[in-house]
């Protein structure tokens, strides 16, 4: 079994792991946001980004969706669909509006079926939480981001969840540790380098430059 890994131990840009399984969708504040997120290999790598699975696992969960290729491609629908109600619930929390009923009904949906694999198991002196999944279940990356959404959700630390303000749809997701909530972007990682290779794409393409203000980060 696996025990189940605090998000501290991983590897996020935006502060929370379902802020970062959020941000897999580029320009999410736009009416067509960019998808990452096309095979079910672009979710193991992800996964194995932020360090939710390691070389190994990332390798038996690539041979169960080779067994089992249509799983992996309903594991993914249903993971993309999981997101954009995370996103939305959590954009809406994020202005202290409520969500819409429906995708609050798609995210606790996740919930149940990450914690119905959540258990305690003894170690040493006390518990830990494991995941109850032997082998490699292909669902299985989709259900510590549940479990880091309701985490972020029930926390009391709503505000803190941010925007990046960049006004063409950056929609970049972040965790806000500033004293004084006063973070609004991304960072350059983020849209200033997409900003960039937007620049370059109208450049080479349409052969006219922009002015784009290159953003970032806000002490
Ligand atoms: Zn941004």
């Amino acid at each position: 079994m696996k025990r189940i890994l605090d998000e501290s131990e991983l590897n996020l840009e935006s502060g929370r792991l379902c802020l970062e399984f959020a941000n897999t969708a580029d320009w999410h504040a736009r009416a067509e946001p960019v998808e990452t997120l096309h095979e079910y290999s672009d979710l193991i790598a992800w996964a194995e980004r932020v360090g939710l699975v390691s070389g190994e696992e990332a390798q038996a969960l690539a041979r169960e969706a080779l067994r089992d290729p249509e799983q992996a491609a309903n594991v993914l629908a249903w993971g993309i669909e999981l997101r954009e109600a995370i996103y939305r619930v959590l954009v809406a929390a994020s202005r202290g509006e409520a969500a819409d009923p429906l995708d609050l009904k798609i995210l606790n949906r996740g919930i149940s079926q990450a914690s119905a694999r959540a258990h305690l198991m003894p170690d040493g002196e006390g518990y830990t939480w494991v995941w109850s999944e032997e082998g490699p279940a292909l669902e299985s990356l989709l259900w510590p981001v549940a479990r880091s959404t309701a985490a972020v959700l029930t926390s009391g630390d709503l505000l803190r969840v941010g925007q990046c303000a960049d006004d063409r749809g950056c929609g970049w997701l972040f965790f806000d540790t500033s004293r004084n909530r006063s973070r609004r972007w991304c960072d350059m990682r983020g849209c200033g380098n997409r900003a960039k290779a937007r620049r370059h794409y109208n450049r080479t393409h349409r052969g006219k430059g922009e002015n784009e203000q290159v953003l970032t980060t806000q002490p």
